[in-house]
């Protein structure tokens, strides 16, 4: 029921469980965090129930890397375990999504009859299922997220994490809110300007159908149709 992504400057496990207690107001029944680290490699942990037990995870299997994704998750498809928590990882991608994909059953049987079979009950492990095939094939990155999400029916909010790729994150939103967080050589994604307000007053909001290309640089961000696009930043009085 919460995402949020860092590309920082240290650590940022920490970081990132800090920013989704922010959002424990949304409500949640599990959480995890995925990193790459400064060899590339992507890795994740979660946890069900309360957020302690995953920072309490994190402390004696900690998980190093300037760049992740955070998630809190109100199941909608799946119970509360945790092959159901996010983020879901297949290969080189990692994902934390809030929403609903409406057509994940069609997504999942495809997805069958290539051999490839879910590790959970979520609707979002399609999304990086599929994304994953698009790599495994050939495709960029920003290919392969774009190629999956032309297919996605429903709400959401989603964040993308690669292996090997320590400066980019891609976003996209579509019927849940998201946000841009701009730093100095750093930048955020979040659901709302609250769970940023530690991290910067300056926000951009993806409007529908938005997608986002983030690195330490600045984000780039596309529309519905797929062409760039500016869209307004702001300065957030979060009164934090
Ligand atoms: N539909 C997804 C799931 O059940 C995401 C739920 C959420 O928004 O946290 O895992």
């Amino acid at each position: 029921c919460g995402i949020i992504g860092i590309l920082g400057s240290h650590e940022v496990s920490p970081q990132l469980v800090d920013a989704l207690r922010r959002l424990e107001y949304r409500g949640y029944d599990s959480a995890g965090v995925a990193t790459v680290d400064a060899r590339g490699r992507l890795d994740r942990r979660r946890a069900v129930g309360k957020l302690v037990n995953l920072s309490d995870r994190l402390v004696h299997d900690p998980l190093p890397g300037h760049i992740g994704i955070g998630h809190t998750r109100w199941a909608t498809h799946g119970a509360a375990t945790e092959a159901n928590a996010h983020p879901h990882q297949s290969g080189p991608v990692a994902v934390v999504h809030n929403g609903i994909i409406e057509n994940f059953r069609e997504l999942r049987d495809e997805l069958a009859s290539l051999g490839i079979q879910p590790q959970s009950q979520t609707d979002t492990e399609t999304v990086a299922l599929w994304t994953a095939h698009h790599m495994n094939a050939g495709a960029s990155p920003l290919e392969a997220a774009r190629s999956t999400l032309a297919r996605l029916r429903g709400a959401f909010a989603l964040a993308f994490l690669f292996d090997g790729e320590q400066d980019l994150m891609i976003a996209a939103r579509k019927g849940s809110p998201l946000a841009i967080g701009h730093g100095s050589g750093e930048m955020f994604l979040g659901s709302d300007a609250v769970a940023l307000a530690p991290f910067t007053d300056r926000i951009t909001y993806l409007e529908d159908g938005d997608h986002a290309v983030l690195t330490r640089a600045g984000a780039r961000i596309f529309d519905a149709a797929g062409n760039q696009t500016n869209r307004i930043e702001a300065r957030i009085d979060t009164g934090a």
